[in-house]
């Protein structure tokens, strides 16, 4: 069995290109963000050294922007990471990036393919391998984390939000990366999602439309996904937490 891994990285402009954790923009873009460096290194690089690190890993698929932003290839190159890295043109959103990584692998029906955000860089082994196992039993698996803070349903109006409903916490987790799938549930889910012009947040929404059960392993708290600046700094400070443990 093979583990591919599509890492979508291709959000459109690039007004913070080179944003480093000591610059403080208004809002660090979708655009930006897995160019930023921490650490001396761009978020992206980051990621992949974790991929890199996991034995199972066959290959990963990275999407990115035709015009190479942040002039990331040859960042890349320098890096000289092991594995097979393809990289394949991101498309409109997100989804649209993940199905052009998924076209360009040539995989068994039981191979397994992990999606992972770009701007999660401290995903780390044990939550990866949880996934993959998870992903061999189930067809479909993802990390979350229990919901902490009550989680409310509401309706957007002209005035403001208004409460609908309150879920009950107990059976609310917040979906994290990485989600590993078997390459045909994950296959037909995308070309269910496609034919019906359905547009998911996450690529377990695209197979729990097809019926089939997607199990959860724990996330971690520090697998966040880096949005704002307030995210940078704290990044900079769970990269120096790694780097102690080394
Ligand atoms: O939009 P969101 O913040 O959820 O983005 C998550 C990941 O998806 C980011 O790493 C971003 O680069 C990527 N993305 C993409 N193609 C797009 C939009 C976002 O690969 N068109």
């Amino acid at each position: 069995m093979k583990v591919f891994v599509i890492i979508p990285a291709a959000g459109l402009g690039t007004r913070m290109g080179g944003l480093t954790a000591g610059a403080k923009p208004a809002r660090v873009t979708a655009a930006s963000k897995q160019f930023a460096e921490i650490g001396g290194a761009p978020i992206l690089i980051h990621t992949l050294r974790k991929f890199e690190a996991v034995p199972e890993v066959s290959e990963i698929v990275l999407a990115l922007r035709g015009d190479d932003p942040a002039g990331f290839k040859s960042r890349l190159q320098q890096e000289g990471l092991k594995k097979q890295i393809t990289v394949v043109e991101g498309g409109e959103h997100r989804q649209q990036s993940v199905a052009n990584g998924l076209a360009k692998i040539e995989a068994a029906p039981d191979d397994l393919v992990l999606v992972h955000d770009a701007v999660r860089p401290f995903v780390d082994a044990e939550i990866i391998g949880n996934v993959i196992q998870a992903a061999v039993r189930h067809g479909a698996a993802i990390a979350a984390l229990p919901a902490i803070d009550t989680v409310k349903q509401v309706d957007r109006t002209a005035d403001g939000a208004v409460v609908v409903s309150t879920l009950p916490r107990a059976r609310v987790v917040m979906a994290q990366t990485p989600q590993g799938f078997r390459y045909d549930v994950l296959k037909k889910a995308f070309d269910d999602a496609q034919a019906d012009g359905f547009q998911g947040t996450d690529e377990a929404s695209l197979v729990e439309r097809t019926g089939h059960e997607v199990a959860v392993v724990m996330g971690s708290p520090q697998n966040i996904k880096i949005t704002t600046p307030a995210d940078l700094e704290l990044a900079e400070f769970f990269l120096a937490q790694e780097q102690r443990r080394r």
